[in-house]
């Protein structure tokens, strides 16, 4: 199949996005997928070579790091991946098992579903850049790191000495906007209490940059029905850095 046909392929599919089921989900942005990173990429990658240093001397800071007690109990740190110069950041809570051993975010199941969903609007990892608001990993029970199922969201306190290397990876990165994935992260960005469910569908403000609030992949791979309220906030996204 063309790239121009593979591309009307992806046009339609995500015409139809609203009505698909978690099966169609998965295959949408396949289509988009296939017609690799998109156009501009290798430009903002040129562009960004003097903040991807700068951003390499904080991961270096990220990597001997033991500011808290995760840093000692983690494998690897998660320090960010995406464009140095993204329009947009993924904001999501902290890395987990997979990700402790890769040093990279969202790269199990949840990373795979957040590829998708940048899929379905013309995003991909290369042109985004994706955080955590913590770089280690926070474990329930530390003393076994092998231990499936021994994720756990961090403390407050965790968050807070963890907040200064989010907000020097996004002073460097000076994104158009942020989203925030999931309930951990927001309430870490917004410092409010209120649930997704109450903080989605509007624009908010982070030191100045509009952040949008939306479902941690994780959350909908175990509850689909948030799939709809997910499209709907990447369709605002997407006309949001449209019209930026
Ligand atoms: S989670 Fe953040 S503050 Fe804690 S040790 Fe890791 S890098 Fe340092």
């Amino acid at each position: 199949m063309s790239g121009s046909e593979l591309a009307a392929l992806a046009r339609e599919l995500r015409a139809r996005a609203e009505l698909l089921d978690e099966e169609e989900w998965q295959a949408l942005p396949e289509a988009a997928q296939q017609r690799g990173p998109a156009l501009g990429a290798a430009e903002m990658r040129s562009e960004g070579l003097t903040l991807t240093r700068s951003l390499e001397g904080l991961a270096a800071e990220v990597e001997a790091c033991r500011k808290c007690p995760l840093g000692a109990q983690r494998i690897k740190p998660a320090f960010g991946v995406g464009s140095p110069s993204a329009r947009v950041v993924f904001v999501g809570e902290g890395p987990g098992y997979e990700e402790d051993r890769r040093g990279e975010p969202f790269v199990g199941k949840a990373g795979q579903l957040l590829d998708k969903i940048l899929a379905s609007i013309e995003l991909s990892r290369e042109t985004v850049y994706i955080a955590n608001v913590v770089k280690c990993h926070p474990m329930v029970d530390p003393s076994d790191p092998e231990k499936r199922g021994n994720d756990r969201p961090p403390t407050p306190e965790e968050m807070a000495q963890c907040r200064g290397y989010l907000e020097a990876q996004l002073d460097l990165i000076a994104p158009r906007a942020l989203i925030a994935l999931g309930g951990t992260a927001a309430k870490c960005l917004l410092a409010t209490e209120d649930g997704v469910g109450r903080l989605r569908g509007r624009w908010h403000d982070f030191r100045g940059v509009p952040l949008r609030v939306t479902y941690h992949p994780a959350a909908l791979l175990r509850d689909p029905s948030h799939k709809r309220d997910v499209w709907e906030d990447m369709k605002e996204l997407k006309r949001f850095l449209e019209a930026a």
